[in-house]
């Protein structure tokens, strides 16, 4: 399995526009953090969960060579409006690509992007996509995927926890609360990825201070946060955390 964060950042963004916080204002590559998303090989495959504005020039920065399924955690801005330049990898795989998602999720991204389609129309460039909601665990080939329900806005919001040759995944960019099942679904995974958004509470997101509290609960081999605002520095946050509990940076790549 080989993960790639492709951006680690809150829905505006680190620099946030117009901020001249030391952390927006910072030098150090790890502060700059594109909207959340996560590039996943595994089983031979090749997936995306969300695709945040930023998608095309993740791709671009990260070498993504092909997508053959797309994920989505729920359809708030930051995690889908990138969604139109998977066409690119239609025309590359000269493929429909799979798009997975809850129903609510899936009846968004067919409102909001009401032009795409399964077939071609010639002379006009658009993604063509097959919509498969999901409510269990579902297979891609051989990736098992589980999808769970965590608390984040009034929207319905997954998780995936991603399983192939034994080797383990969790991923959870936007969460408020998570159930006690859902940990419990979690616990010893190879790899956690967390929402903590700040040290002061949010009404939708973790704050660092929960976001470790349930990764030592789930005390995965390694865990991360993600999905972090400007009031985080990236070195300054990396040396409070315990052992095991790691601060993600666009980029960050495993393999195991
Ligand atoms: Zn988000
Ligand atoms: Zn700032
Ligand atoms: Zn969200």
């Amino acid at each position: 399995m080989k993960a790639v964060l492709l951006g680690t950042g809150t829905s505006v963004g680190v620099p946030v526009i117009g901020c001249n916080c030391a952390v927006c204002r910072s030098t150090d590559p790890h502060n700059k953090r594109r909207r959340a998303s996560l590039y996943l090989q595994a089983a031979g495959l090749h997936i995306v969960v969300d695709t945040p504005p930023d998608f095309r020039e993740q791709a671009l920065q990260f070498r993504i060579p092909r997508v053959d399924a797309v994920l989505f955690t729920h359809s708030h801005a930051d995690h889908i409006f990138g969604f139109d330049d998977i066409r690119r990898f239609n025309t590359m795989q000269d493929a429909i690509i799979p798009a997975y998602a809850d129903s609510e999720t899936t009846a968004d991204l067919r409102r909001i992007f009401n032009y795409i389609k399964l077939e071609k129309t010639p002379g006009v460039y658009r993604p063509r996509i097959d919509f498969r909601e999901v409510s269990g665990t579902f297979n891609i080939g051989g990736l098992i995927i589980d999808p769970f329900r965590v608390k984040h806005d009034h929207k319905p919001t997954m998780g995936f926890r991603f399983e192939s040759d034994g080797r383990t995944l969790a991923y959870i960019p936007d969460c408020l609360e998570m159930p006690d099942e859902v940990v419990d679904r979690l616990k010893g995974v190879d790899v956690m990825i967390l929402d903590a958004l700040r040290h002061t509470p949010h009404k939708t997101h973790l704050t660092v201070e929960n976001s470790v509290k349930l990764l030592q609960r789930i005390a995965a081999k390694k865990s991360f946060i993600t999905h972090m605002c400007h009031d985080l520095d990236h070195e300054a946050t990396r040396k409070t955390l315990p052992d095991g509990i790691n601060v993600s940076y666009d980029g960050l790549t495993m393999e195991w």
